[in-house]
């Protein structure tokens, strides 16, 4: 892991560094192209940095599920599965999100939480790599749920898990590969791993790819599609602001869909689900993915949700999370006393996702002072400081004053 250290030997920033800075948060907030999507969003005057964990409220959605609890359900009752369209809501809020994902429509579906879904893409991604394949790496550093999951599916098929960094997963394919599960960004670090060429790797190894997109959905490209990923899950709480809970979605390659086999294969899935037969036929298309009833409220809140999106391009989004995460880490050079805080995102653009991680000695007491001045991050126990930048409401402003409040509570803290 790459550590940069800060080198700032003021132990505070001049009054004249805190106004150049100021002054340039203000021209990039100025000519920032999504500065006008901030207002959609139900935000107070404190600075929200944990977009990453639980995504803001888009100001219209409380109205939209009204709808949904009062009209909906209240008075159409059961006619709402077909006239309010719930029955087919996986399939197309799947087609709302493939966009952001760089996903052809068709290919996902939404439900279940992101850690159901790990399991149905590992099991299907096993069956799908066949026989003779025993082994199934997994990201040594991801977010426990995934290799929890897989560690259960790896018993239940009969394959051995590997857990292998992701940059040493090319040293570790091979001839008994037969699925890699990975995230695209580290959410410890903020990492950004190597999506194409890994997807690429474990094709030539012949093993099937299984990407995590909760970190990387929404804060940046994914293209799935053009990158040949196989298999993909992710969350819609975090960037996507889907809401607390919020269902996940599943990705499966439209070469893949005829062969994929759910182990979770619920009446939701079936090609005639109101057929009520005894034996079970899978239906075509994404629909394989889906299980049991759909969480329509939580679904519809999504869908209500992700129209913050509408118009909005990935690459514009992709830009301004940099420039944000650039600006951010430069204010805490600057406003930071030396050797306080370790950034451990990568200082590379290509390697970093939308989030700063700061190592930082007393991180616990150092995030509670931060949340009781309205900076809301979070903490990566035992001492990693999170900061989520999500491009559609948070600015340089904000970044900026992040870095001085943050700044004030370690001066405050200083030899504690
Ligand atoms: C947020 C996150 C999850 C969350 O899983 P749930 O089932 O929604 O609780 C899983 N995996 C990764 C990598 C995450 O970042």
């Amino acid at each position: 892991m790459s550590e940069t250290t800060n080198t700032n030997t003021n132990t505070t920033a001049s009054a004249t560094t805190t106004e150049a800075l100021r002054e340039r948060a203000l021209k990039l907030d100025a000519a920032d192209q999504l500065a006008d999507r901030r207002e959609l969003f139900a935000l107070d005057d404190g600075v929200y940095l944990d977009g990453n964990s639980l995504g803001a409220l888009p100001a219209h959605v409380p109205a939209r599920v009204q709808d949904v609890l009062t009209r909906q359900w209240g008075e159409l009752r059961i006619r709402s599965w077909e006239e309010s369209g719930w029955w087919t809501a996986p399939e197309r809020v799947g087609d709302r999100i493939a966009p952001l994902v760089g996903a052809a429509a068709g290919q996902i579906v939404v439900g279940d939480s992101t850690s159901v879904n790990v399991f149905k893409a590992v099991v299907a991604a096993a069956r799908i790599a066949g026989e003779g394949r025993d082994e199934i790496l997994v990201d040594a550093t991801t977010f426990p749920t995934d290799g929890y999951i897989a560690a259960s599916a790896a018993r239940l098929t009969g394959h051995r898990i590997v857990p292998v960094a992701p940059a040493d997963v090319p040293a570790a394919l091979g001839p008994r590969t037969a699925v890699v599960l990975l995230n695209q960004v580290d959410y410890r670090s903020g990492r950004l791993h190597d999506l194409p060429g890994l997807t690429a790797a474990v094709h030539a190894a012949g093993a099937v790819a299984v990407w995590d997109l909760c970190h990387s959905a929404g804060a940046l490209p994914v293209g799935l599609d053009e990158h040949g990923v196989d298999l993909a899950v992710g969350c819609t709480y975090k960037y996507l602001n889907g809401g607390p809970g919020s269902p996940a979605y599943l990705y499966v390659a439209e070469r893949h869909q005829a062969a994929f086999d759910s182990p979770l294969p619920g009446w939701n899935s079936h090609a005639d689900p109101f057929g009520m037969t005894p034996d079970y036929a899978p239906a075509d298309g994404s629909a394989r993915g889906r299980v049991g009833t759909p969480d329509i409220v939580s679904m519809l809140t999504l869908e209500a949700a992700l129209d913050a999106w509408d118009g909005v391009e990935v690459d514009a989004v992709r830009a301004k999370s940099l420039a944000l995460t650039d600006f951010f880490l430069e204010c805490v050079e600057a406003y930071v006393p030396a050797g306080r805080v370790t950034s451990v995102t990568p200082a590379a653009h290509a390697e970093r996702g939308s989030q700063v991680a700061l190592r930082c000695d007393d991180a616990e007491s150092v995030m509670r002072r931060l949340i009781e001045r309205g900076v809301v991050g979070d903490l990566r126990r035992p001492d990693v400081l999170r900061f989520g930048f999500t491009p559609l409401y948070v600015g340089f402003a904000d970044a900026e004053r992040a870095a001085r409040v943050l700044a004030e509570v370690l001066a405050e803290t200083a030899g504690a």
